[in-house]
């Protein structure tokens, strides 16, 4: 990042943070079991890496409004997003989630059981992309919404796996693009920003997918999500 736009970063994000806290005291309440969920991500291998309340919030509300009762997830960590989507499907709902590594599963297990939603999550470990391999091999009915948030190199290979794991209507949020601005950098020698260009270039190639995508500010910087819609 030039140092123009570091400095004006600088120095918007204590108002951005401000307001990310009126908008989550005004219309997110949280529950111990969220807020749990989310402090206990310091002890997790990515501290800080967790959806703000609001995003939360939101993924929960697009699952609604999909009428999604069936949920992949790429990334769990501690579980906030996944607690989140939980909730979102409902008691007979079911949400699968993705983790790397045993330590975040087994912090994101303790999270689901104290949210009362355990009994509607699996969270299976190892690299998503074998995992998700899996799935497919096992003939695994069709998930209604997809969010990816794992590894970003991997976000092209999430990508396909979710078009086998998904049905014509299906929803897949895809969060991180916009790594403070850097996404729009077609050197950048980041491969996460690779990923995501990637993956965006291959939305935009494929005449199922319909996306946009929005560019953020607040409690997590700058940062942003796409919205791909399968229409076939
Ligand atoms: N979705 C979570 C939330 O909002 O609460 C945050 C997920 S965090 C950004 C990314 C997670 O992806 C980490 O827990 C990390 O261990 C996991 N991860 C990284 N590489 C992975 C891989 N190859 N397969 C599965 N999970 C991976």
């Amino acid at each position: 990042m030039d140092e123009a736009r570091e400095t004006l970063m600088y120095e918007s994000e204590g108002a951005w943070r401000e307001v990310d806290a009126y908008f989550v005291d005004t219309l997110v309440p949280e529950d111990p079991a969220l807020i749990g969920a989310r402090e206990s991500g310091q002890r997790t291998t990515m501290p800080q890496a967790e959806v703000a309340p609001n995003q939360g919030k939101l993924l929960a509300m697009l699952c609604q409004i999909a009428g999604a009762t069936r949920v992949l997830e790429f990334g769990t960590l501690a579980g906030y997003s996944t607690v989140w989507l939980a909730r979102a499907v409902g008691v007979e709902g079911r949400v699968t989630s993705l983790e790397l590594e045993e330590h975040n599963a087994a912090i994101a297990r303790v999270n689901l059981d104290r949210a009362g939603v355990a009994d509607r999550v699996d969270v299976l470990v190892g690299p998503a992309a074998e995992t998700a391999q899996r799935l497919i091999e096992d003939g695994t009915e069709p998930y209604d919404f997809v969010f990816i948030d794992a590894d970003k190199p991997s976000n092209p290979a999430y990508l396909k796996a979710s078009l086998a794991l998904t049905r014509p209507g299906s929803v897949i949020v895809i969060d991180n693009v916009v790594r403070n601005g850097g996404v729009t950098d077609p050197g950048s020698p980041d491969d996460r920003v690779q990923g995501v260009r990637a993956v965006l270039a291959e939305i935009a190639r494929d005449a199922r997918l319909d996306a946009t995508a929005l560019q953020t500010v607040g409690s997590k910087g700058w940062d942003g999500f796409t919205v791909v819609r399968r229409t076939g």
